[in-house]
Order: C-alpha cells, then sequence, then structure tokens
C-alpha cells in the first residue's frame, strides 16, 4: 500500500516459445528469474496478477534461519545431520540476500539483525534452552538470556530467551521489483495479468494454455506460485492459514530496543514483531489454521486488536496504535520445510514452493537449486528440500 504498483508490466499478448517458462511473479519467481537470467536460457515469467501482488505483498519479510520446526524437533522428522543442513542452508540464504542487495543496481536496501527468540512461558525455558545447546554445538552464533538480561537489553517481560546473530530484514515486495528489473534488464520478458490456466506435458517439453487462448511452448517450466501451486501437484503436500498482521504508527525511538532486533516468540501461533521506517512496529501472528479469505478478513479487526494487546503485555513501554492491517494466505508443510524440485507426474517442470513462515530464505534456496538442476550442476541440497524427503 505504501509503495503501490512500482512497475506495471503488460499481459501476454501472442503465442510464445521459450527455453524455460515460470509461472508466478512473487519474490520465488523473481529470485529463480534472477538466478537464471545469465544462464543462456530465454526466460519468460507468467503472473496473473501484478507482479509481487501475492503473498509477497503481505509478507512481513523477518529473514530468519531459525525455521517454525525448532532443530531439535526437526532433527526427528529429518534426521540431526540433515536438520542441521537445513538451518545451514537458510543461514545462507540470508547472507545470499545480502549479496544479491549488494550487486543489485541501485544497491538495495537491506539488514543484518539478531533474532530474539523468546520463551513466551515458564514452561518453556528448558525445551528452548535445549534449543540453544543444541544450536551452540553445531556452530550457530547464539547466547542465552535470562529473563534479567531479556528485560536490560529488550524491554522484554520473557523467562528467557535464544539471541542469534544471524537475521535479516528487506522489503520484500520492493525487492521482488528490483530483481525483475534486473531480469528484464537482460532481454528476458514478464507478463502480468496473464493467467495460466493449462498445463500439458509433452516428451521434449510443455505448452501453457493461458485464460485468453494463447499458447506458450517451454522446454522447461518452473511453477511458483506460491499456496496456489499445490493445484499442480497430486497429493496433498501443505496445509493452508491465515494469518494477520499490522504496522503501527511511528513510536518514541528512547523506547526501541537492542540493535534493532527481530522478536518471535514460543507460543503457538506465535506472535513476531520488528522495527520499520519511521520507528513504526510491524507486528504479526495470532494465525488461524483455515483459509477461507472472506472469514479471514472479517476478523482483521479483532486480530489487530489482539496483537496489540498481546504486545503491550511484552513491552508495557510502547504504546501502540496499528496504523495499517491486513491477512494472509500460508501453506504449511508438516516438518516446517519447503518442496523444491521435481514430480515425476510432471515432466520437464521445476516446484519452487517456499512455503511456511521463512518463506523468502527458502525462495532463495529454490532458485539456486533449480539453477542447478536445470544447468545440471551438482548440489548437495536437492535431497533435503525434494518431494520424497
Ligand atoms: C502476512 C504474511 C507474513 C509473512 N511473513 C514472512 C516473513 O516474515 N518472513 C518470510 O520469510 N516469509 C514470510 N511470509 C511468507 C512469504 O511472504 C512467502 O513465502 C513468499 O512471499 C512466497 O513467495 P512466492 O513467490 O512463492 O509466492 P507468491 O508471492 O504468492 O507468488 C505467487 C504468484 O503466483 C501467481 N499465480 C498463481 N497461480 C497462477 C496462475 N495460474 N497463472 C499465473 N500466475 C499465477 C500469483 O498471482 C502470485 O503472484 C509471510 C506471508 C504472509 C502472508
Amino acid at each position: 500500500m505504501k509503495d503501490g504498483i512500482v512497475e506495471s508490466y503488460t499481459s501476454l499478448d501472442n503465442s510464445i516459445s521459450i527455453d524455460v517458462a515460470i509461472i508466478g511473479a512473487g519474490m520465488s519467481g523473481a529470485l529463480t528469474a534472477y538466478y537464471l537470467r545469465n544462464s543462456g536460457f530465454s526466460l519468460a515469467v507468467f503472473d496473473r496478477r501484478h507482479v509481487g501482488m501475492g503473498s509477497t505483498a503481505a509478507s512481513t519479510a523477518f529473514l530468519q534461519y531459525e525455521i517454525d520446526t525448532p532443530l531439535t524437533k526437526l532433527s526427528s522428522y529429518v534426521g540431526p545431520v540433515n536438520a542441521v543442513r537445513c538451518y545451514k542452508a537458510c543461514r545462507s540464504a540470508i547472507y545470499d540476500i545480502e549479496s544479491i542487495c549488494k550487486k543489485l543496481k541501485p544497491s538495495f536496501d537491506f539488514h543484518i539483525r539478531p533474532s530474539l527468540h523468546y520463551a513466551s512461558f515458564k514452561k518453556d525455558k528448558n525445551d528452548l534452552f535445549t534449543e540453544y545447546t543444541l544450536r551452540r554445538d553445531h556452530g550457530f552464533k547464539v547466547d542465552w538470556l535470562e529473563s534479567g538480561d531479556v528485560e536490560k537489553m529488550f524491554r522484554l517481560d520473557a523467562p528467557a530467551a535464544i539471541l542469534s546473530a544471524d537475521g535479516g530484514e528487506v522489503d520484500a515486495y520492493l525487492l521482488t521489483h528490483a530483481l525483475f528489473k534486473a531480469v528484464r534488464a537482460k532481454g528476458h520478458h514478464i507478463f502480468s495479468n496473464t493467467n495460466i490456466t493449462d498445463i500439458t506435458h509433452h516428451k521434449h517439453g510443455v505448452t501453457l494454455t493461458t485464460a485468453a487462448g494463447l499458447n506458450i511452448k517451454a522446454k522447461k517450466l518452473v511453477i511458483a506460485c506460491g499456496y496456489e501451486s499445490q493445484k499442480c501437484i497430486p497429493k496433498q503436500i501443505a496445509q493452508v492459514n491465515s494469518t494477520y498482521a499490522l504496522v503501527s504508527e511511528s513510536v518514541q525511538e528512547d523506547l526501541l530496543w537492542h540493535k534493532n532486533s527481530l522478536m518471535w516468540e514460543t507460543a503457538t501461533p506465535y506472535m513476531y514483531f520488528r522495527i520499520v521506517s519511521k520507528n513504526r512496529i510491524l507486528l504479526g501472528g495470532k494465525d488461524d489454521f483455515f483459509h477461507n479469505a472472506r472469514i479471514r478478513d472479517a476478523r482483521i479487526k479483532r486480530k489487530t486488536e489482539m496483537l496489540l494487546h498481546s504486545f503491550s503485555q511484552k513491552m508495557k513501554q510502547i504504546p501502540l496504535k496499528a496504523d495499517f492491517s491486513w491477512a494472509g494466505a500460508f501453506a504449511v508443510t508438516k516438518d516446517g520445510l519447503p518442496y523444491i524440485g521435481a514430480i515425476p507426474e510432471r515432466p520437464h517442470t521445476y516446484f519452487a514452493l517456499g512455503y511456511g513462515g521463512n518463506g523468502i530464505t527458502f525462495s532463495v534456496i529454490a532458485a539456486e537449486i533449480i539453477r542447478d538442476l536445470l544447468l545440471k550442476k551438482k548440489n548437495n541440497k536437492v535431497h533435503l528440500f525434494d518431494f520424497n524427503r
């Protein structure tokens, strides 16, 4: 809302043939196209909305390697070795975004931020400590804070917390536009208002059909349609939930906390907050475990009150007034990891599904893996996120 439609791309108006078609012009499609922009493949990206107007526009854009499933729990799903490798892949993704932002012309605003994961209740402290020791033992830069330290550094009322050095923040919507600008500068095509209604698979590629009846022939296809990708996959791989967010009016600078850290808690669903421009607080959470846009949107007012109330319980010194509130859909998987790669039912096709609360770091990993699969390069992360894990 703040930035409006940054750049408007035209819709497709004639049938075309290209090497790689990407459906979805959100963060995942943008990063995949960016990673492929110098690959030698001709690319075209299609979106039925405007660029970045899916989940990407709703994103609160916390960049954290700590995915929604704690390392301790993820180890029980995928084994301790793979769990640590997933966490490390997410941590690298934060720094990959930083380096992409530096390379963009003009360079794009990105900040490394510490991330504070605080215990919501006393009963959470032991599990949080186990999580801390596991991460510390695997080389993550983490500190354990007792209640008094949390109070002193963050003015937050919590029994204990893990302070991680490696987090980041970015404007997801503007970054998506900046990436597409760089992709277009290399001669590739981006089409908005172009709804792909059918995909046919052939021996040597795919044909996409648009709602306007045009055909797109491509040797390879990348599906980056966010939670809407589910309809292209024969089995149910994720549940779509609703989530709520608000941005506050500006608050007094001297009331803010240690190094503009990203803040989140152990409760499920969790509340999270960070400081954005002009000392506003971006606050989110109070998820519902269903997805019905009409019911969800009718709850925004109530959820805003609930978020403000929960925030005031924790950060008593900051009087918060909501300036703008919204809701969005996000998909969650059983283990909290994204699905990236191919399925036998859809030949010549790769999925970039950045599901979960850390979708943006997953989008980076998806872009890197899909580039390597298309270029037939070895990538040792493939099996961590594939559909058969
Ligand atoms: C409120 C909220 C807060 C979030 N906070 C965070 C956060 O703090 N940190 C984080 O890392 N992640 C967060 N996420 C998740 C993150 O925003 C998403 O994972 C990410 O934006 C997904 O990007 P995407 O490109 O995969 O999907 P999307 O942005 O949804 O893009 C998919 C695109 O595909 C298009 N499309 C779908 N079907 C078709 C079709 N048939 N033809 C043509 N186009 C089609 C859609 O129009 C859409 O633009 C949040 C999400 C929400 C909703």
